[in-house]
């Protein structure tokens, strides 16, 4: 069992300034803001690899997000950490595509002009809806977040019947996407979480990096000194004054940050809150041609019996960039959510049920298929059930601090955000006070 203690003991020279126990997304994100104060930091990664959840894997020619993610051009952390240009973001096409009823329609796009609703191939519904949905939209996208988080907190799901939208439109759009973007089939999720992210929809576009979601890390790993991550180092316990770890003896340290996943980090800190969990399923085929011929989000909105469907959404990352998949094929992602109980097949023998679900979704045979892989994420997503803080405290004494998307947003972006709080608050006890736009920009 790990332990912490808070006995200070002496620090050899080589120690570091700080230790971040994590490399993934938060741990990156507090070492960055860290080294770029002049700190000495050492990131201790039990993997081999950094990025966390956020990992991209090659197979056979195919790139392989370790489970489907998605970005959006408007996650105010991402503009503020990363170089979205280098990071060749690539959209989405705007809004997305609805199944429902044994038809598709496109809607969601608050920029959606009548030229643009001629040439699209998908029936679009009623005019009307879509037009009351556009206005919606924009003017959730103009809302400021102080007063998005005034609102009275409940369910995303009561609160969806309270925002005077059409029924269509909440059972045709709005459910199926907050439950693709929250990773929530029962949208269960704090109304507030589910506002930001809405809002983050109706400003950005949807995207991902050309080079997969792993180019997220690299790119924040990239910018520290050389040395700064080692991997292949667990830390097996925390001291106030540094960590014990499995094989590579104590190190020492000022300051210690724990930047691990929710589980872990409750191990490493007895008494921490752990968060119960959204697992989330990806399937990936490959196909000789694309199943649709542009990068569009297609959602499932039925309903069968009132439950959420097998399938919560697909996408082919062969029409997002041409290296997702080898030259004449197309790469699909499909997620499906929920907690299952598997069989002894495991994930793997839902793949049938999935396949008959494409065909139907995309409107073309998805029997020529080849299935290449399922990855399963039991623990991927912290729920954030109302009331949600997502700004939980990440100092927990002077010397001991912790981070994740557990104490922000269960996100990408709540993620960075963490790990630029942690470092400020590090910064702040080690008497080096954030810049003022650094402490404006925390706020
Ligand atoms: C399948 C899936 C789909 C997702 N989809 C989206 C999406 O579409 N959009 C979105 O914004 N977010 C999505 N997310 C969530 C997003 O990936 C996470 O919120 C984010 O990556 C969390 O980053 P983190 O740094 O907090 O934690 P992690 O990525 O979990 O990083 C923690 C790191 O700590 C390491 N570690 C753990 N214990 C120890 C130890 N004892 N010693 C040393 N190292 C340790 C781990 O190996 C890991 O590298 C998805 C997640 C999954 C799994």
């Amino acid at each position: 069992m790990p332990t912490y203690d808070f006995t200070r003991r002496t620090r050899r020279q080589s120690d570091p300034d700080v230790i971040v126990v994590g490399a993934g997304l938060a741990g990156l994100a507090a070492a960055r803001a860290l080294t770029g104060h002049g700190l000495v930091v050492q990131v201790l990664e039990a993997t081999d690899r950094i990025g966390g959840r956020t990992a991209t894997r090659e197979l056979d020619g195919f790139r392989l997000d370790d489970g489907s993610h998605l970005l959006n051009t408007a996650y105010p952390e991402l503009r503020r950490r990363l170089d979205l240009d280098r990071l060749d973001l690539r959209p989405l096409a705007p809004g997305v595509l609805v199944h429902s009823g044994g038809r598709r329609h496109r809607t969601g796009d608050p920029q959606l002009t009548a030229a643009r609703q001629a040439a699209a191939r998908a029936p679009l519904g009623n005019p009307l809806d879509k037009a009351r949905l556009g206005s919606w939209l924009s003017r959730l996208a103009a809302t400021p977040v102080t007063r998005l988080q005034a609102r009275p907190e409940t369910t995303a799901a009561r609160a969806l019947t309270d925002r005077g939208l059409a029924p269509r439109t909440v059972d045709g759009f709005l459910r199926p996407l907050l439950t693709a973007l929250l990773s929530d089939p029962a949208l269960g999720t704090s109304s507030r979480v589910a506002d930001l992210v809405l809002r983050s929809y109706a400003r950005g576009r949807l995207c991902l990096p050309a080079g997969g979601i792993a180019a997220v890390p690299a790119q924040l790993a990239a910018a520290l000194p050389a040395g700064t991550v080692r991997t292949g180092v667990r830390v097996t316990s925390i001291a106030a004054d540094g960590v014990e770890t499995a094989g590579h003896g104590r190190i020492g340290a000022q300051a210690v940050v724990v930047a691990t996943d929710a589980r872990s980090a409750a191990d490493l800190l007895p008494g921490l809150r752990l968060p119960d969990f959204h697992p989330v399923t990806t399937f990936y085929h490959a196909a000789d041609r694309s199943p649709i011929g542009e990068p569009v989000l297609l959602l499932d909105g039925d309903r069968p019996h009132g439950n959420p469907p097998l399938v919560s959404h697909s996408l082919v990352l062969s029409e997002l960039h041409p290296s997702y998949a080898p030259a004449g094929q197309a790469l699909i992602a499909t997620t499906v959510l929920g907690r299952r109980a598997f069989d002894a097949g495991g994930p793997a023998a839902l793949e049938g049920a999935v396949r008959g679900r494409l065909t139907e979704l995309y409107g073309t045979s998805a029997e020529g298929w080849q299935f290449l892989s399922v990855r399963h994420v039991p623990d991927a997503v912290p729920v954030m059930p109302p009331p949600h803080n997502n700004r939980r405290p990440v100092r927990l004494l002077a010397g001991l601090y912790v981070c994740g998307d557990h104490r922000d947003t269960s996100s990408v972006q709540g993620a960075l955000v963490s790990g630029r709080r942690v470092a400020q608050a590090v910064l702040r006890d080690l008497g080096l006070p954030a810049t003022a736009r650094e402490a404006e920009a925390a706020a």
